[in-house]
């Protein structure tokens, strides 16, 4: 059973997705006005993590991740350097998808809020026709806090100090809480045309049409940063159940914890941020993985040097661990009957694996789940190596491939096995053909037909011409 803490209800809650296989998860990608740095990072391997563990527990997953190509920031920006905010947005767009590529996640889906205008202007109009929202003398239009009665009990805050608020706004809103869904366009600033004049989707109003569009009205895991609770995902939450009239509309509100440097948060605004474009080029991404694996998700995770350098140091001891269990593997015969030792080994392994599902099953505890790796590790170098045997090696090879399907770090080790074997294939098919093409030349067609045949049997057609051979894969 998997347990997971619920932002909404403060508690630990059983997870039971709405469909029993299949699991919906949005979370909130990046504004794109400048580099990524190790906080997005922090978050989105964290979030990538929970989704490995999901898939090996078996459940199918969804992972949909915005990013926000139009927003404040990205137009003071433009306007400071006098660049096109468009120019803008797709650079850092683009180093963004870069750096989650290079930390090896993947997601299904990036929508872009510029390709979704006409799709956030439908649910502004359904949600101005529902009275939830209403259209203010300058053409912005706001949600109307009044017409939700549960505003307010995601975040915990409803007093109206918390909020900074421009007066400009205050003075054309009905309840000083109420935020805009679409603002109306202002001189120099990029527009679109609406209904009700021209102007740009608010911040809140994407993430609930994209996210709907793309994993239906209901949704399992609703995440991002501890610090999108409020007043991103308040507001989220409030104009998405007005829309459909459904609650909850988020079955778990999941948040990842800040990054923090010497103990404030990494941030623009404060300065102390590291870009992760910098980071990667001191640390691997594997070791930048690990080090967000070795803090719960939510916990703060404190930035220092020494703790990637720790998190390197465990990543190259996973290596040197799946070599030697490689090498090993072939040098020992299949077991036919165990000693003590080695049912003493194979019942650790399984304690192990045990413990390391208890693990992530309670809330996806991933500092406990990597004691559990590590220890795996001291069993090989410990007991295993000095005395192998078939089946303890095996079963320590499995382990470690099944853990890696949620640390993400030594795909391209177990892939490095299956490019070998691939290389070898294709050398081996040279040779034939080369042997076919000497009978040919010496006339004995019959026998080179053979081949032929042999080859297309297995799925592998030549295909002969003035050049040579050729050959593809059918199967
Ligand atoms: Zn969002």
């Amino acid at each position: 059973m998997l347990l997971l803490y619920n932002t909404l209800t403060r508690s630990i809650e059983k997870f039971e997705p709405w469909e029993p296989e299949l699991v919906r998860i949005y979370f909130c990608g990046p504004t794109v006005y400048d580099y990524s740095h190790l906080g997005h990072a922090r978050a989105y391997v964290a979030i990538d993590i929970i989704k490995r563990y999901l898939k090996f527990k078996g459940y199918d997953v969804i992972h949909v991740q915005n990013i926000t190509d139009i927003d404040d920031k990205i137009i003071k920006r433009s306007q400071e350097e006098g660049r096109d905010w468009k120019e803008i947005a797709d650079y850092y767009t683009k180093d963004y998808l870069e750096m989650i590529q290079k930390l090896n996640i993947h997601i299904d889906l990036h929508p872009r809020v510029t390709e979704h205008i006409r799709d956030i202007i439908e649910f502004i109009e359904k949600l101005i026709e529902k009275g939830h929202a209403y259209i203010a003398p300058s053409g912005s239009v706001y949600f109307d806090v009044t017409t939700y009665k549960d505003y307010g009990r995601l975040s915990g805050r409803l007093s109206a100090e918390e909020w900074r608020q421009e007066v400009e706004f205050l003075q054309e809103k009905r309840h000083p809480f109420d935020f805009a869904l679409w603002k109306a366009a202002k001189p120099g600033e990029p527009y679109w045309k609406a209904p009700w004049g021209y102007g740009r989707p608010g911040w809140h109003i994407e993430c609930s049409v994209m996210s709907s569009k793309y994993l239906g009205s209901r949704i399992d895991i609703h995440g991002g940063g501890q610090d999108l609770i409020f007043p991103h995902h308040e507001n989220e939450r409030a104009q998405s159940e007005a829309y459909f009239d459904k609650s909850p509309w988020v079955k778990y509100w999941l948040h990842v914890g800040l990054l923090t440097f010497e103990k404030e948060k990494m941030s623009k605004s404060l300065g102390n941020i590291v870009i992760l474009k910098e980071a990667l080029k001191r640390w691997r991404p594997e070791a930048i993985r690990l080090w967000v694996f070795s803090a719960h998700y939510r916990s703060q995770l404190e930035f220092s040097e020494k703790s990637i350098e720790q998190a390197n140091a465990l990543y190259l001891r996973l290596v040197r661990t799946l070599e030697t269990l490689r090498s090993l593997l072939k040098e020992v015969e299949p077991t036919t009957s165990l000693s003590g030792k080695d049912i003493a080994i194979l019942n650790e392994i399984s304690d192990i694996n045990q413990k390391f599902r208890e693990a992530m099953d309670h809330d996806f505890n991933t500092p406990e789940a990597l004691s559990q790796v590590y220890r795996l590790t001291t069993l090989v170098f410990r007991d295993i190596e000095p005395r192998p045997s078939h089946a303890t090696v095996l079963r320590a090879y499995i382990t470690l491939k099944n853990f890696n399907e949620v640390l993400g770090v030594l795909d391209k080790h177990f892939e490095k096995a299956r490019e070998f074997e691939e290389d070898i294939i294709e050398k081996l098919i040279d040779i034939v053909i080369k042997v076919r093409h000497e009978l040919r030349l010496k006339k004995e067609y019959s026998l080179a037909d053979w081949i032929r045949a042999q080859l297309l049997e297995l799925g592998i057609r030549l295909m002969d011409s003035k050049e040579g051979t050729k050959w593809i894969i059918e199967k």
